[in-house]
């Protein structure tokens, strides 16, 4: 096997996942590793990548029936599901920098209520109501 090829142990170790997770996402059809003669599965530099598109995808929040759904898509569809999605990354972004705020200013704040505190209570109101629609099952 070239350097880039490993099999499934190693390609697991070199993405920080298990074994199994690896598996798991061929059978539901999101990677495709080449297989040798002996019937051993390969990883190879672009099942690789794909693997790391996965673990992206994964941390902004889609689910593996989303990103088998983006996979999938046709490139209109596709735009969409992105759009939609960078949409909501922003807004999860945003709440980070609201929160990394507000937690950086409580670490001196002096007031024992919130509301005592105009930095505290301005922080606060501008925080957005928790939307429903992004607790979605993965
Ligand atoms: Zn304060």
């Amino acid at each position: 096997m070239p350097d880039t090829e490993m099999r499934v142990g190693d390609a697991a170790a070199v993405l920080g996942i298990a074994a199994h997770v690896l598996r798991h996402w061929e059978d539901v059809g999101l990677l495709r590793p080449p297989r040798l003669p002996s019937g051993h599965r390969v990883y190879d530099g672009q099942t690789l990548a794909q693997a790391r598109m996965i673990q992206i995808c994964q941390r902004a929040g889609l689910s593996l029936a989303e990103v088998r759904e983006l996979a999938a898509a046709e490139r209109a569809d596709r735009l969409e599901i992105i759009a939609a999605k960078r949409a909501s990354i922003a807004e999860q972004v945003a709440d980070l920098e609201l929160a990394d705020r507000f937690l950086s200013h409580v670490v001196t704040c002096a007031h024992p209520v919130v509301s005592d505190c105009n930095e505290c209570s301005g922080l606060v109101a501008r925080a957005r109501p928790s939307s429903l629609s992004r607790a979605r099952p993965s």
